[in-house]
């Protein structure tokens, strides 16, 4: 693996007709060329793409973790450690670890009347891949999806956050470091660099970010029938079942909520609690929030909303639900107080919300936590069923008949049951969103795939070669179909 000049970091600024877009569509023509002109990359070389990867994150962790707060304002070290930077370790060894039986040729049984021919799926490159990432996990959401594209031998272009501007500075630095500038590249800008990345003749994009610029992403992949795996937000419900130990709920439900302060694409949004229990959870979160962070406004491992503009728009989330009605209830254990210009939000349970509520509304990307009552699982499922499919559903019960009633009866981009966020973190298990959640999906062999085109090879024997028949057709062939089906 070569190290490179800066030729593979394309700076573009805010018009369209910029020299900097010129030079994007440069960088993404050479990279083009070369994926058609050069022979797919061997195990070999995928491995040392890895590795190299690997090398360069490894020894700038910290400075990774200081990009990301100073973005934030104050990102807890922590946080980056477990959900950037581990997330995109496990995958790169999971990865490197299967890599070689993901690649090989996967052999499929053939239809008696063809044999012995044999048939098998073949793994192959798809060549240049777009990977457009949100602001939220800046590394994990840029390096996961490159894993796995660099894994199945292709090459590629990220576009990381114009709202995280130190960290995708910081990931273009590195991947010049760690690559060929025609093996991967990194465009950074806003916009309409965004827009006009989403405009390449990519062979596949993979765009983590919100349903609104997915839809938008998508359009512009039509106009070259590029495929897209979309891994976009949405509503994620937690229903605690009246048997389930409340506190057990409550711990595990605001872990998940106050990660990163609710700015996680799989946060629970809202929790359905038994009838009558709101209080009760209410206080159990309390003493959760209690334990875990005595203090919250200058405590380092609470996170801070990432802008004004986040800040802003969360406050004024707050003010339509306490306009209409709803019961605000701020945790702030140490009674600090919070300036506004640091950007941090105490966590805040909101009772008694109500569908004209935008709370109820939107993806609410922040620490506040609606807490709504249920009567019971099949009032739960009705809940989750009237309404667009969650990204992600929590449900907290042992009973496993009723868990399985759960999990069949609704559809998710994925679950965890009995606790929040770590189906996630399985490499064996496929993530990705369902309807306005998204659509495809990747991790661990499924990423693999995702990024490869499966070709279908059938190999003909020797031996058999009758049975595609020439015409005139007639009474021979008619038999022959009738036998074979
Ligand atoms: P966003 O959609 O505003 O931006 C995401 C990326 O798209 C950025 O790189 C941005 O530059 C780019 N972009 C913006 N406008 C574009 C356009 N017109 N054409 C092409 N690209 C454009 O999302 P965000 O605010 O950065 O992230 C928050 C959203 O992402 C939330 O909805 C969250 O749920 C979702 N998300 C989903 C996952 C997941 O895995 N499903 C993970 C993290 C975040």
């Amino acid at each position: 693996m070569s190290s490179t000049a800066s030729a593979s970091v394309v700076h573009l600024d805010s018009r369209r007709d910029d020299p900097a877009i010129t030079s994007l569509r440069t960088t993404f023509a050479r990279m083009h060329t070369a994926s058609r002109a050069e022979p797919p990359p061997s195990i070999g070389e995928r491995k040392a793409r890895l590795d190299a990867l690997e090398k360069v994150i490894r020894a700038n962790q910290a400075a990774i973790a200081e990009a990301c707060n100073a973005d934030f304002g104050s990102r807890s070290r922590h946080e980056t450690l477990m959900a950037d930077l581990f997330p995109t370790l496990a995958s790169l060894q999971h990865t490197r670890k299967h890599l070689s039986s993901w690649s090989k040729p996967r052999r499929v049984g053939v239809h008696w009347a063809f044999q012995p021919g044999t048939a098998k799926v073949v793994p192959q490159p798809l060549g240049v891949v777009g990977i457009i990432a949100p602001w939220n996990y800046p590394v994990q959401l840029a390096l996961s999806p490159l894993v796995a594209a660099l894994a199945a031998g292709n090459r590629a272009i990220l576009k990381p956050s114009e709202l995280t501007p130190r960290t995708s500075e910081l990931l273009a630095t590195l991947m010049t470091q760690a690559f060929d500038p025609t093996v991967v590249a990194v465009a950074q800008g806003g916009v309409e660099v965004a827009e006009a990345f989403s405009r390449l003749a990519f062979d596949h994009i993979l765009f983590t970010g919100s349903t609104r610029v997915g839809a938008i992403v998508m359009k512009a992949a039509a106009e070259h029938l590029t495929p897209v795996t979309l891994e976009l937000g949405g509503k994620s419900p937690a229903v605690v079942h009246d048997s389930f130990p409340l506190d057990l709920a409550a711990e595990r439900i605001m872990s998940g909520k106050l990660l990163n302060a609710g700015q996680t694409c799989i946060a629970p949004d809202s929790v359905l609690v038994p009838k009558g229990k709101s209080e009760a959870f209410v206080d159990a979160c309390k003493a959760q929030v209690a334990k875990t962070r005595p203090t919250l406004a200058d405590n380092p491992d609470y996170t801070a909303i990432v802008n004004d503009r986040q800040y802003v728009r969360l406050q004024q989330w707050l003010d339509d639900a306490r306009n209409k009605g709803a019961k605000v209830v701020e945790i702030n254990p140490a009674n600090e107080a919070f300036a506004a210009d640091k950007h941090k939000l105490p966590p805040t349970l909101v009772l008694g919300a109500t569908e004209d509520m935008i709370l109820l509304q939107e993806e609410i990307f922040g620490p506040i936590l609606p807490v709504l009552e249920h009567d019971g699982t099949d009032d739960a499922i009705a809940y989750i069923n009237a309404r667009p499919r969650p990204l992600a559903l929590y449900y907290f019960d042992r009973d496993s008949a009723r868990v399985q009633q759960v999990t069949q009866r609704t559809t998710s981009g994925g679950v965890t049951i009995n606790d929040t966020i770590l189906h996630i973190a399985q490499e064996n298990l496929p993530f990705g969103g369902v309807g306005p959640a998204g659509m495809g999906a990747y991790h661990g062999q499924r990423g693999f795939d995702t990024f490869s085109h499966l070709k279908g090879v059938f190999h003909q024997s020797r031996l058999n070669g009758a049975f595609l028949m020439n015409p005139p057709y007639g009474a021979r062939l008619e038999k022959l179909i009738s036998i074979l089906t």
